[in-house]
């Protein structure tokens, strides 16, 4: 209740109030303007009533001859409670019996002394000859009434004709249809103290109707609707801090009643909601502490918050270190981190080596719905053993297994390689082309197992021979290429000659067996070639055309251009 002001529950009481204010209200004005114009009405018609009595009295004691006893009667009606003033008055405005005119008149009339005169005569003037009432009355011979202010008080005042009847022409003739006035004056405040009390009690019941109404009013809405729409804000104030098995009791058929019914639907649509998202977060828990990968996540602040096992086993640090180092120092190498957070790994080395490792690394920051960052989150993985793995796979792949020398594959992915290079730098590049002589001969003679043990014993001698630079290669059957990188003519020439003469001497199977190789070479700057094939087939070409001389021996592609050929052989010699 502390927000008494803007519970909704006074809000409509509030509305309720004025509504229920302005008509009773209304109603009670209204009554009381019908009261007031009942009393006003009741009163004129008294006085009507008695200015008539008053009137007939009159008639009667003029009738019966006693004009002065009429002067005293109205004298009296003048001392009566309520009343102001009581005259009766001739059409002229003045006030009767006061002078001796009319008696005069009658007198003379009906000719004797009849009435006998005043011995006062004074003229009062009650109305002015011409009052707009008064003329009114003559005219229509109806009685005027009027209302008037002296001071505070309110006087209302009737005049009543007097009409000439038969009986008054015998004294009075017949020149005037209306005889005489009656003038009679009374007091408002009665009236108007009648009104105000009415009033009084008007305002009294309408008050005590506004506290009841709008109590009661205010007592249905609370236990109604104020109670109940409570219960449902203090379950969804609950519900709001966590307390998802919040219920509301389902009381009534109306809106309210429908709106508890929703709401713990809604609430228990918030539970399953909730208990699933638990279980998908234990499932997410479960596969991050047993994953073999490092999983490092911070918070939107930046602080790590998730380190799984993984991590401190891959990292060899403690869960406490990685917190405390936080999210950048994670393989102590925040520029890094930094780095691939921001091209969000777009050329970045995708493996680095950490602690005599090598380490898979993959970070992205994490976006909400909005766009917003709400974190980060690093995947390490140790590949120091796939690595391993891959090295001897790809050795594996590239070595010839009889010989052990690079294979045809690798030896055309080697000269490429160098002969783009030597292209372009302007180097010496050499290649040796060599081939045994008469081997088919030679797996007749001795069989093909002996024939593939020369072969491995001319892979390893070759290995042994050339530098460790060179690239000793078997080209395929008793064919082998040798690279020979930053070599020119004179140098391949020498390395080709003394190894024709090595393996000339070498015993290659048991018995001291022996057999011999021709040799074609191809080197820059002597040749040239469009690409490394081209310049590959320079020196096949040049094997051919040993074998055609006669075989065990080194032939120099364009060896015309290679005039220093003998002295070579002479300071090899
Ligand atoms: P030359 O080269 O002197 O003209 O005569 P060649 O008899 O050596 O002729 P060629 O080079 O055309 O013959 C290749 C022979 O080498 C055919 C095959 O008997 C032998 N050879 C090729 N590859 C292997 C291999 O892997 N093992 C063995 N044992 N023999 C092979
Ligand atoms: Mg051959
Ligand atoms: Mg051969």
């Amino acid at each position: 209740m502390g927000r008494f002001t803007l519970s909704i529950g006074n809000k409509i009481v509030a509305l309720v109030g004025v509504v229920f204010f302005a008509s009773l209200l209304s109603m009670v004005l209204f009554y009381a303007l019908r009261q007031e114009q009942t009393i006003f009405h009741e009163n004129r018609e008294h006085m009507g009533e008695i200015t008539e009595t008053v009137s007939q009295g009159l008639q009667t004691i003029m009738l019966a001859g006693y004009a002065d006893i009429a002067q005293n009667y109205a004298g009296r009606l003048k001392k009566m409670q309520g009343f102001k003033d009581f005259r009766i008055l001739r059409s002229n405005g003045l006030e009767a019996f006061q002078d001796n005119k009319t008696i005069a008149n009658v007198n003379a009339r009906i000719g004797q002394e009849e009435f006998s005169p005043r011995e006062e005569e004074k003229e009062l003037r009650v109305l002015a000859a011409d009052d707009v009432r008064l003329k009114q009355l003559l005219e229509t011979k109806e009685k005027v009434s009027f209302s008037e202010w002296e001071g505070n008080e309110e006087f209302l005042t009737f005049l009543t004709p007097i009409p000439l009847q038969k009986a008054c022409t015998r004294c009075h003739g017949k020149d005037q249809e209306v005889r005489g006035v009656l003038k009679l004056t009374a007091s408002l405040a009665s009236v108007r103290a009648s009104i105000e009390q009415t009033r009084t009690t008007a305002y009294r019941m309408l008050g005590v109707a506004m506290v009841v109404g709008i109590g009661l009013v205010w007592l249905l809405i609370r236990f109604s609707v104020v109670r109940r729409i409570r219960r449902v804000t203090q379950a969804m104030g609950a519900v709001a801090q966590g307390h998802f098995d919040e219920k509301v009791p389902e009381s009534g058929r109306d809106e309210l009643g429908q709106m508890a019914k929703s709401f713990n639907a809604m609430s228990a649509e918030v539970l399953r909601s909730y208990a699933g998202l638990r279980q998908e977060q234990n499932k997410l828990t479960t596969i991050i502490l047993s994953a073999k990968e490092a999983i490092i996540a911070t918070n939107a602040a930046g602080e790590v918050v998730i380190v799984n096992p993984a991590a401190e086993r891959i990292l060899e640090k403690s869960r406490e270190d990685i917190l405390y180092g936080g999210f950048f120092n994670v393989v102590d190498d925040p520029d890094y981190v930094k780095a691939f957070l921001d091209k969000e790994g777009v050329d970045m080395p995708e493996t680095l080596v950490f602690k005599n490792r090598i380490l898979n690394f993959y970070a992205a920051s994490i976006q909400d719905e909005e766009g917003r960052n709400i974190g980060s989150a690093a995947l390490i993985r140790d590949v120091t053993e796939e690595k391993k793995l891959e090295e001897k796979l790809r050795a594996m792949s590239y070595t010839d297994k009889l010989t052990g020398l690079f294979n045809r594959r690798r030896m055309e992915e080697l000269l490429h390689a160098e002969f783009e290079r030597a292209s372009r730098y302007s180097l010496n590049l050499g290649v040796l082309f060599f081939d045994v002589d008469h081997f088919k001969k030679f797996n007749d003679t001795y069989g093909h197992d002996i024939g593939d043990k020369v072969l491995e014993v001319i892979g390893r001698t070759a290995k042994d021979h050339f530098r460790n630079v060179d690239m000793p290669c078997r080209y395929g059957g008793e064919e082998f290429c040798i690279i020979l990188p930053n070599t020119g003519p004179k140098g391949a020439f020498i390395a080709a000659e003394r190894f024709r003469r090595r393996m000339e001497q070498t015993p290659v199977a048991e018995g001291g067996i022996k057999v011999t190789v021709s040799i074609g070479i191809a080197a820059f700057p002597m040749v040239t070639a469009p690409n490394w094939e081209a310049f590959l087939k320079l020196a096949d070409n040049a094997l051919y055309e040993g074998k055609r001389a006669g075989r065990n021996r080194v032939i120099m592609c364009d060896a015309e251009k290679f005039p220093e050929m003998d002295e070579v052989m002479a300071q090899i010699a």
